[in-house]
């Protein structure tokens, strides 16, 4: 089983590559980002609690989202493996997924980080902003989930670095090149 971390900040296309990526190299895309928009808009238990977080641009509790990457895991026994875009997101989730991959007799292979810097961000999310109409998309709560990255989410570089999984791959481009910057890292590591 092959799991491979889209790792980037906000804003950086990981949903855009997560779904080429799984497509090509027949893995399932695992967007926790794409179940709590769901889950809101189906206005469900878990959607309710998590809305406002949400819209205020912070981070779900590290406890949900490992109960909801269990479940995720299990709906799909016999694949060849996953990509997990959005998700881990702070270094309690990165040792949680290392322990639930280890129950499960895997691990994480790679971790493939698209680097855009964070002016760069602010002008796709805000562009977003215009034409998907995401309410964590205004410049106040970009900036908050950019912070949040910041402090939160980049330790993970370091984690990941230190066991010799942390592939940078440019993330300004068409996405085109980008894809195929991508598709060169992984076909280099299978
Ligand atoms: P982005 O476009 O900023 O990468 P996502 O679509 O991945 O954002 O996620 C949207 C929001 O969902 C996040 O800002 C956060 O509130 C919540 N979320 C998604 N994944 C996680 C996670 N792994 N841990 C905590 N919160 C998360």
């Amino acid at each position: 089983m092959f799991h491979l971390v889209l790792f980037g900040p906000p804003g950086s296309g990981k949903g855009t590559q997560s779904v080429r990526v799984a497509e090509k190299f027949n893995l399932v895309h695992i967007s926790t980002g794409d179940i709590f928009r769901r889950e809101i808009r189906e206005k469900t238990h878990l959607g309710v609690k998590v809305q406002g977080i949400i819209e205020r641009g912070e981070l779900v509790s590290d406890e949900l989202l490992i109960e909801i990457m269990e479940s995720t895991l299990n709906q799909h026994p016999e694949v060849a493996g996953f990509v997990f875009d959005g998700f881990p997101r702070t270094l309690r989730q990165a040792s949680d997924l290392d322990a639930l991959l280890d129950k499960r007799g895997g691990e994480v292979d790679m971790v493939v980080a698209l680097e855009v810097d964070d002016r760069e961000i602010i002008n796709r999310l805000l562009k977003r902003a215009e034409i998907e109409g995401r309410k964590d998309d205004t410049r106040e709560v970009i900036e908050n989930r950019i912070a949040v990255y910041n402090s939160q989410t980049q330790p993970l570089i370091e984690y990941y670095k230190k066991r010799g999984q942390f592939t940078p791959v440019n993330g300004i481009g068409s996405i085109d090149e980008i894809f195929a910057s991508i598709c060169r890292v992984v076909e280099y590591y299978l």
